[in-house]
């Protein structure tokens, strides 16, 4: 009797697993014309000095929302474009037009831009990411990378070098999601960043546990320590704000400062605070 229902359990299972991958073709193709068509979008969340409490750079991040298929977080999408092998249209295109974005911020503002963990296997990533912004005309200074352990991992040796070819070319390079992932200390010993950018899980519990709170403090000395600029993500509220101050992190970014907004909004928000970005619209 049990190898009966057994039997019967496989076949829902293949149904399952042949839904699945009909679904993923499905977006593969959704996705792949929504590049074509321009449709993916950019949204940029700003990032605040928490020393002075003022924006510095804004975070891309992608944003899609297909007519049929409905809105499609970058956690899904970015990965499916790395499998099915079409990351680099994806990234290209989400570079130029971050980077366009960013044209009409006034200088001193950064703009960060996600690394997918097959760009960091790929020796051609830097020369490409490299021509992307210099056709767009954005000063590589003014270009941030985020990366994650995990990436780092796949293949330290073409990252490592990927890294050091973009910071000798003035771009700077933060470690996403720090504290999560298969972290490793020595990858901060072995590796030349500028940032640490600490995970949302330590930030959003700084409050409620003591345990986050040693952690975050750890983080935030450790990175006096090597030099490294710490970021804090996922600020929701004032009162995490102020503990981080307390903390001595340096920088914060989240639904607290701003939530990711499109170009026109984000240009509207710079507008309040610098005269020069009210005379670019
Ligand atoms: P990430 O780089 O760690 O980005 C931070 C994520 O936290 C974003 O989710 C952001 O919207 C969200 N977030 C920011 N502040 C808060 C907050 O206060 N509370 C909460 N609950 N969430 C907050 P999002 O936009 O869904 O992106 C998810 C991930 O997808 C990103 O994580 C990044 O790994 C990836 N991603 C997004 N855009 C791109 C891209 O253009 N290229 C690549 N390669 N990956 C991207
Ligand atoms: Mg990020
Ligand atoms: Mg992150
Ligand atoms: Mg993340």
């Amino acid at each position: 009797r049990s190898k009966r229902r057994g039997r019967g359990q496989i076949t829902v299972y293949s149904q399952e697993i042949a839904q699945e991958m009909k679904r993923a073709t499905a977006l593969e193709q959704a996705l792949r014309n929504a590049i074509i068509a321009d449709e993916v979008d950019m949204h940029f969340q700003p990032i605040v000095d928490l020393r002075t409490d003022t924006v510095v750079g804004f975070e891309a991040l992608a944003r899609w929302c297909d007519a049929d298929l409905g809105y499609v977080s970058p956690s899904v999408f970015v990965p499916l474009a790395e499998e099915r092998g079409f990351i680099d249209a994806l990234a290209d295109a989400l570079l130029r037009k971050a980077a366009q974005a960013a044209l009409s911020w006034p200088k001193e503002l950064f703009l960060s831009f996600n690394l997918s963990s097959a760009q960091l296997t790929d020796p051609a990533t830097s020369a490409r990411l490299l021509a992307i912004i210099g056709q767009v005309g954005l000063d590589p200074r003014r270009l941030e990378l985020e990366i994650t352990e995990t990436a780092v991992m796949a293949d330290a040796n073409v990252a490592q070098r990927i890294v050091s070819e973009l910071r000798a070319a003035g771009v700077r390079v933060s470690l996403d999601d720090f504290g999560t992932g298969q972290s490793s200390l020595g990858r901060l010993r072995d590796f030349t960043f500028d940032k640490v950018k600490i995970d949302r899980a330590f930030v959003s519990r700084i409050s409620a546990d003591r345990a986050s709170e040693h952690i975050v403090r750890a983080i935030v000395s450790m990175c006096e320590g090597l030099e490294l600029e710490v970021v804090a993500e996922g600020i929701e509220h004032s009162s995490e704000a102020a503990k981080l101050k307390a903390l001595g992190c340096g920088m914060g970014q989240g639904y607290f400062y701003g939530k990711p907004a499109d170009a026109l909004a984000t240009m509207r928000y710079l507008s309040h605070r610098y005269r020069d970005v009210a005379a670019v619209r």
